[in-house]
């Protein structure tokens, strides 16, 4: 069976509909990229899936059973990374823990190649170091479900290789269901195992990737 289970699903807005009868089925460990221009309903259907917001009608099945509130196996990465500059990095991976968890946090920012900068400040990281501290808040929470909405999209064209790399090398280690929004074709057609165009809130296009890279 699927992990992710779109029905029939639509969200509107003050009766303006902006994702109109999406039916899609995600696999487990798959890594689905979802493109389409700025407006057209991506960011919204990760808060669906996130469990932030609600559909106006149809379903989210997650392992089959709906999704009803907040969707605590999934973690979300923002374009911004979001994290909070009054405190340091070891201490921004562990937010939303409860408690000290400093082994986990030491082994998320080993697998991003921080471990050099656990004791930063925010302010003195490059933008791709942020968004690696922000990767490895999303990554202690061993979530089975990653939602990262443009993730490398505020990165330079040389950084946002290098992360693709990253996010690659961390999906083909631990296989988390992944759904990563971005207006970049390239980047989708790279890192992911199929692309879904949305339209006017709409899937337009829902492609297969063949993998010209070795994966395990
Ligand atoms: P994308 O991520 O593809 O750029 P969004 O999902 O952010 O698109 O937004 C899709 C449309 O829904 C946009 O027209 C946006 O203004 C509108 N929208 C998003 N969130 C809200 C909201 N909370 N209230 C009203 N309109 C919203
Ligand atoms: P993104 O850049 O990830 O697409 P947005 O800037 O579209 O995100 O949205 C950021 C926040 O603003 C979201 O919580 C969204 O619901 C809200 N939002 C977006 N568009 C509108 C809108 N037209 N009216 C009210 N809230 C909106």
């Amino acid at each position: 069976h699927s992990h992710i289970h779109l029905k029939n699903l639509y969200k509107s807005y003050n009766g303006t509909q902006i994702l109109k009868d999406l039916n899609l089925a995600i696999r487990k460990g798959e890594f689905v990229a979802i493109v389409g221009k700025s407006g057209c309903g991506k960011s919204t259907l990760l808060r669906l899936l996130s469990g932030l917001e609600k559909p106006t009608d149809g379903k989210i099945l997650v392992d089959e059973k709906e999704l009803m509130s907040i969707n605590r196996q999934s973690c979300m990465m923002f374009q911004d990374g979001r994290l909070l500059p009054w405190k340091r990095v070891l201490e921004n991976v562990e937010l939303g823990l409860k408690g000290i968890h400093r082994e986990e946090a030491m082994v998320v920012l080993r697998n991003v190649g921080l471990e050099n900068r656990i004791h930063e400040w925010p302010s003195k990281l490059s933008g791709g170091q942020k968004q690696r501290v922000a990767l490895a808040r999303a990554l202690i929470h061993n979530p089975s479900l990653l939602l990262l909405d443009e993730p490398l999209g505020a990165l330079d064209a040389f950084t946002r290789l290098e992360m693709q790399s990253l996010i690659e090398d961390i999906w083909i280690n631990q296989r988390f269901t992944t759904l990563l929004v971005t207006h970049d074709v390239e980047e989708a057609v790279a890192l992911a195992d199929r692309v879904i165009l949305l339209k006017e809130g709409r899937i337009a296009h829902n492609v297969p990737i063949p993998l010209p890279r070795p994966r395990q």
